[in-house]
């Protein structure tokens, strides 16, 4: 739906139907104004005419039942992905796409093979949560948490990205806690210094991937661009001026990246307060192997010895590429 219009017919409106309004989309999640019972049917006719609800998604189902993935066709025909992530403790995670595709072609992410046809806008953003929205609103459950791990590099679309969180966060929109909401990135140190400044208690994960420059700068060669200890040390910043813990999420790379010498060279990076370390499961996109379960442990072992805290991401819905940054690939030959 497209905000900045409705925004714009609403400002003809006397003022409390922006809080009815609020309330039809983001509590009773309708998909069609005529529902919007409490509204003048000449303005649902309009609304219906110039910010029409429907979200054009078809969802696919992973085998395990824990996770769903939607294609969603924006108004230019483009698409992108969105993941639904569904816990045992009853949270669901929507996993957002922030462009359609991606401009930094990272060697082992399938997004990063497309290329970017263009960025988000905050209402595309939006459409994606609320797309899951309403469908766990059918089963009497609710949006817990987001993800900003989908298609695309958020720092490089900043200011929808931070427009949609806001009404991600919003009491009268979507009432998701802060908190509950995570933006990963590749290092995009720009992006870092802008969220540190923006007095929002969002969590922040750096995509590290590799101890070294040598070995970043061959998987991601954003690092040329922004070199580990420069990235090292806008994170230090960002973490004196936030308090906030940083996760860094770690590829385990079959005989890339796995070593225990890689481990030694990463605790030497992350041994300070409030750096975490996730190590992710790599989900094979053609190029390389994933590292096996044995080689994980030992390798979260030796962080855990040299006294890092690393924890271990569960993968959800390989049997679907739906896995973060596993997306779109298939899509571009449909
Ligand atoms: N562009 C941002 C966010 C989208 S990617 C970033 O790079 O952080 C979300 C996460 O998925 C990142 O940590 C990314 O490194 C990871 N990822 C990419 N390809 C992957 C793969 N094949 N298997 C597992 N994780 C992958
Ligand atoms: Fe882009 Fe993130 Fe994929 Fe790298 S890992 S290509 S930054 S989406």
């Amino acid at each position: 739906m497209n905000f900045d219009k409705l925004y714009q017919i609403l400002k003809e409106q006397p003022k409390y139907r922006v809080t009815q309004v609020k309330e039809a989309v983001f509590q009773k999640m309708i998909d069609n104004w005529t529902q919007a019972t409490n509204l003048p049917k000449a303005l649902q006719e309009s609304l219906n005419a110039e910010c029409p609800l429907e979200i054009d998604g078809q969802i696919l189902l992973a085998k395990n039942g824990h996770t769903t993935k939607a294609l969603l066709t924006l108004d230019d025909g483009l698409k992108i992905e969105t993941v639904l992530m569904s816990h045992k403790d009853g949270r669901h995670t929507v996993c957002v796409s922030s462009q359609v595709g991606c401009s930094l072609g990272c060697k082992f992410c399938a997004t990063g093979k497309l290329g970017l046809s263009r960025n988000l806008e905050y209402s595309e953003i939006i459409d994606q949560v609320l797309f899951f929205a309403r469908y766990l609103k059918k089963q009497n459950s609710r949006v817990s948490n987001i993800v900003f791990m989908g298609m695309g590099e958020p720092f490089l679309n900043y200011d929808n990205v931070i427009k949609a969180i806001k009404y991600f966060n919003e009491t009268d929109a979507l009432n998701i806690g802060a908190r509950r909401i995570s933006i990963s990135t590749s290092g995009i140190i720009p992006g870092i210094e802008k969220l540190a400044q923006e007095n929002f208690q969002v969590n922040l994960a750096i995509s590290l991937h590799a101890p070294n420059d040598k070995l970043r700068s061959e998987l991601m060669r954003i690092n040329k661009r922004f070199p580990l200890h420069e990235l090292l040390s806008a994170v230090d910043k960002y973490i004196q001026k936030t308090g906030r813990k940083v996760m860094f999420e770690y590829l385990m790379i079959k005989g890339v990246n796995d070593t225990l010498k890689h481990a030694e060279e990463l605790s030497h990076l992350m041994l300070k307060p409030l750096h975490m370390v996730n190590l992710i499961p790599y989900n094979p996109t053609g190029v390389y192997l994933p590292s096996d379960q044995y080689t994980i442990n030992q390798f979260k072992a030796y962080l855990g010895k040299a006294g890092v805290e690393a924890s271990q991401r569960y993968t959800f819905g390989q049997d679907i590429d739906a896995a973060c940054g596993q997306l779109a690939n298939k899509v571009k030959s449909k």
